[in-house]
């Protein structure tokens, strides 16, 4: 079955809901048993992992439906839901590691991860050391014998290199360890982070799996090896989704294969106008031909996502400004994969230990939304001149 047939598919079951073509939205805690024996029959088929209803906070049929179609997407052994994507980062992490362990984690990661390791992890004896996204193989020479995890992002959602995932998780797993991967950017299904040789794959549903800005929501999909420790992690540390949410992913999902392409070619319409403007000094995204990563972008995905960055030449604050502010269409926040264009101002050389930013000048992310993209390309025309009139 093609990815976007099983999008549509995966993860419903009518026949089990009067019909309904979507699950209902259970929204339970306690489940009651109807005698002694059925108690005792879950609390048995709970120990042989066997999927089924306990309590809320192991799932309901709303939220193992998500789980399920998200599964079949990855091609995965078992998938969990968190409630953000940072979770799903911080709880990945936590089904690896234990004191005394060391991790390798790719200078180019979010924010936000990157602190959960520096700061949480550490506090439990955990050494994270950062490396270039483009080591590759030379990954092996940090490898070390306590090194029980790498984690990868690509591209990286402010720098957006692509890292050469095969390579980095042959040479990750040939010494043991457990390679993570946040694969928000693609989704599935634009890469394929278990196929490449990855061992936990993670998105920020958050982003296009939702898909419409008014929900947080993560999951990490695991390969059979990876398997049983994600569980148990997941159930030790009391994760749980609440319905509306997994219902809200759930929805997303079902048109996530018609807004990806959308998404994508906005995008690239958009960065290829923008690298033209004398201001601009690189534009970062790796479906461009002249982008670093283009030829492992073509080598491994399928397809690109909408967001990519912009670095300017030096300009004054007020120019920069000036094309910020004024945009119609361009929202600035944070986050993205919703169906709206965002703008969002960066530094990539504050977040990054291992490598150097070597640009002077302002940085923005773009997220290339749903709309007409000739109506994008005016309001960012508009931008570029306020911009010039300030220089
Ligand atoms: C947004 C984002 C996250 C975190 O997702 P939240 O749902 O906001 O916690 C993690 N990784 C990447 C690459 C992201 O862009």
């Amino acid at each position: 079955m093609h990815d976007d047939t099983k999008v549509i598919h995966s993860g419903r079951h009518p026949e089990r809901f009067e019909g309904a073509v979507n699950p209902p939205v259970f929204h339970a805690s306690t489940i009651l048993a109807r005698s002694l024996a059925e108690w005792e029959g879950k609390k048995a088929d709970r120990a042989r992992g066997v999927p089924g209803t306990y309590y809320g906070r192991m799932g309901t049929p709303t939220t193992q439906a998500l789980e399920e179609a998200v599964r079949e997407l990855e091609g995965g052994h078992a998938t969990v839901l968190v409630p953000s994507g940072l979770a799903a980062c911080a709880v990945a992490l936590l089904s690896t590691v234990q004191a005394g362990d060391h991790v390798l984690i790719t200078d180019n990661v979010y924010g936000p991860t990157r602190t959960f390791a520096t700061r949480f992890l550490a506090r439990f004896g955990v050494e994270a050391t950062f490396f270039d996204p483009l080591i590759g193989a030379g990954i092996g020479a940090l490898m070390r014998d306590d090194t029980r995890a790498v984690f990868l992002e690509s591209p990286g959602s402010l720098s957006f290199e692509v890292q050469d995932v095969p390579a980095l998780a042959a040479a990750a797993r040939a010494r043991g360890a457990t390679v993570l991967m946040d694969n928000t950017w693609a989704t599935p299904l634009y890469f394929k982070p278990l196929a490449h040789g990855v061992d936990l794959s993670i998105q920020a549903a958050t982003k296009y799996v939702v898909g419409h800005s008014d929900a947080l929501l993560g999951t990490i999909t695991a390969n059979e090896r990876a398997a049983e420790r994600l569980r148990a992690a997941h159930y030790e540390l009391g994760q749980t989704v609440g319905p509306d949410d997994a219902n809200l992913a759930s929805r997303g999902l079902r048109t996530m294969a018609v807004r990806l392409p959308r998404h994508w070619a906005t995008g690239v319409r958009l960065a290829e106008w923008i690298a033209r403007q004398p201001e601009v000094e690189r534009v970062l995204h790796p479906a461009l031909p002249g982008d670093p990563g283009h030829a492992l972008w073509k080598r491994d995905f399928a397809g690109a996502s909408g967001l990519f960055g912009v670095v300017l030449k030096p300009v004054a604050r007020a120019a920069y400004a000036a094309l910020i502010d004024g945009l119609e269409l361009f929202g600035i926040g944070a986050s993205w994969g919703g169906y709206e264009s965002l703008i969002m101002p960066m530094s990539p050389g504050d977040t990054r230990s291992a490598t150097n930013w070597n640009y002077p000048g302002p940085c923005f992310r773009i997220h290339a939304g749903l709309e007409q993209p000739d109506d994008l390309l005016a309001d960012l025309e508009g931008g570029f001149r306020r911009l010039r009139a300030r220089l």
